[in-house]
């Protein structure tokens, strides 16, 4: 799950990246108002958290910049603003939620999260799909009610299908949305992240679309 963070303040910036990457998240970091919407707008993400006071536009015009694109992921607005004015004007320009800061990181995760079942259209932090089960909280599959153990990487794998599972995913889409942008990217480990994952679930858990990708097949 591709996360965009945009905050100037890097050193936070680190620190939330670091405790997303705790999850099963890819987060990247965007640090000024123009990289930010460009990012925002010309790469897929699964959620954005947003600082409001940015270098070169502020952060409520990258928002309304988002919306005006047509682009309805969801925004978590992170800010020192924290006026009932402010709020609600974040929220009126298109936020989904907003934290103010200082914020505790583990109610920010908690956010992001209700934030994701709410666009996977799953309100509940245990998602079923057939036989299998994914605990969105602790980071565990089920399959038949038994726990799999999966690594980071193939948890990451799982949640991605999960989150799609109405759709067949491409094996670039995979890769862009489990590793971070300056990893050393290679679509043919994908294939062997699946094979594993079938190994340790079930041989039809994910079908193969010829030519197009994988798709999440757990009746
Ligand atoms: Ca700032």
């Amino acid at each position: 799950m591709k996360i965009l963070v945009i905050e100037d303040d890097t050193q936070l910036g680190e620190q939330i990246c670091t405790a997303l990457e705790g999850t099963d998240w890819v987060p990247e970091l965007s640090s000024d108002g123009i990289d930010a919407l460009y990012r925002a707008t010309s790469e897929p993400w699964e959620m954005i958290v947003l600082d409001l006071g940015l270098p070169k536009i502020d952060g409520l015009t990258v928002l309304r910049g988002i919306r005006d694109a047509g682009i309805d992921t969801p925004v978590l607005i992170l800010s020192a603003r924290n006026t009932l004015t402010q709020r609600v004007d974040g929220l009126n320009a298109g936020a989904d939620d907003y934290l103010t800061k200082p914020f505790d990181m583990v109610e920010l995760i908690a956010r992001i999260r209700a934030q994701l079942r709410r666009s996977s259209g799953n309100p509940s932090p245990v998602v079923q799909a057939g036989q299998l089960s994914l605990d969105t909280r602790t980071s565990k599959v089920f399959w038949q009610g038994e726990q799999v153990s999966l690594t980071a990487l193939e948890y990451k794998v799982m949640a991605y299908f999960f989150h799609h599972a109405d759709r067949v995913i491409s094996r670039t889409e995979l890769v862009e949305h489990i590793y971070k942008q300056d990893f050393d990217r290679d679509s043919n480990t994908i294939e062997v992240f699946v094979g594993r994952i079938r190994k340790k679930i079930s041989p039809t858990i994910i079908k193969t679309v010829r030519g197009l990708g994988y798709q999440l097949n757990a009746e």
